[in-house]
């Protein structure tokens, strides 16, 4: 496996598999891998010759006041499992090899990116979208892999490529849990003991308004405030939203006669967390 921090070696490298005819999947991710991370590298070497993963903490999605400085980092652990899992090649780039001085071009969009974390984070879209069309330009792969559970995320890029007709397609995959039902994330280091524990509202929250959806209840003000109430039963946490959404649209719904997506951004202490579950009618 190779690590490399230039876009001239990515497309040397690229250029080179595809001579030999190879298929490309592509991870990107912003590193301090886990085992959600893994499953989408997993995934992508089940289902293509060579696997890139990029490793980049993009500032352009981090909002003034959020957590660029203190998020995560570290490329020895994360090569090992990336090479443990069958990755190739990682792109790991300065953010001035992404971002020129003079930058000043963007890709945006509207609708799905103004609700649930668009909301609290209203640069963060924006961001993504552009990075993910950098790297999707600099890759070049047949298909990319994005987790669940970044519902949104997986929205808006699936809508983008659409839109842009860009040609690649989007592979969604399942949330990744620990033992206990919290999702894993890279944020989940930033919480103490007692917030650890904490955490476990937002799944907990979760499972009952699945169940209430399973046992036909359809109004999605009922299940918002079930999901809600039992949130604020965990006095360290603050809830950012609860939402119930078309899964595709991202709209919200008052009646849930179409696939839904319930997902929530609630604090544990100063750390932001989001859970979320599909469900169809
Ligand atoms: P990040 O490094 O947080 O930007 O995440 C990179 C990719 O990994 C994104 O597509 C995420 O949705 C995905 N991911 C992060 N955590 C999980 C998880 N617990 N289960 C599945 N995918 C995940």
């Amino acid at each position: 496996m190779n690590i490399v921090h230039t876009v001239q070696e990515v497309r040397q490298i690229v250029k080179a598999w595809r001579k030999e005819g190879l298929s490309i999947g592509f991870v990107p991710t912003m590193g301090y891998l886990h085992e959600g991370h893994q499953s989408l590298i997993q995934r992508a070497v089940l289902e293509n010759d060579r696997v890139v993963v990029s490793i980049f903490v993009n500032p352009m999605q981090f909002g003034p006041q959020e957590d660029l400085e203190s998020y995560p980092r570290d490329l020895e652990h994360d090569a090992a499992i990336c090479e443990e899992t069958g990755a190739h090649l990682i792109f790991h780039p300065e953010p001035e090899e992404m971002y020129l001085p003079d930058f000043c071009s963007f890709v945006d969009m509207n609708g799905l990116t103004k609700g649930l974390c668009g909301k609290s984070r209203p640069v963060h879209f924006r961001g993504v979208c552009t990075v993910v069309n950098k790297l999707f330009n600099i890759v070049g792969a047949d298909r990319a892999y994005f987790g669940e559970k970044d519902a949104q995320q997986l929205a808006v890029i699936r809508r983008m490529v659409r839109d842009l007709n860009m040609d690649i397609e989007i592979v969604g995959c399942p949330i990744i849990r620990e033992e206990d039902g919290l999702a894993k994330s890279s944020r989940n280091t930033y919480l103490n003991e007692l917030e650890r524990k904490a955490a476990l509202i937002l799944h907990k929250s979760l499972t009952i308004g699945k169940r209430l959806l399973e046992s036909g209840e359809r109004d999605a003000n009922t299940i918002i405030s079930c999901i809600t109430e039992k949130i604020n039963t965990e006095p360290l946490a603050k809830i950012d939203y609860v939402d119930v959404v078309d899964a595709l649209s991202l709209e919200k719904v008052d009646k849930i006669e179409r696939s839904v997506l319930v997902a929530i951004a609630v604090y544990i202490g100063k750390t932001r967390l989001i859970d979320n579950f599909s469900f169809e009618v």
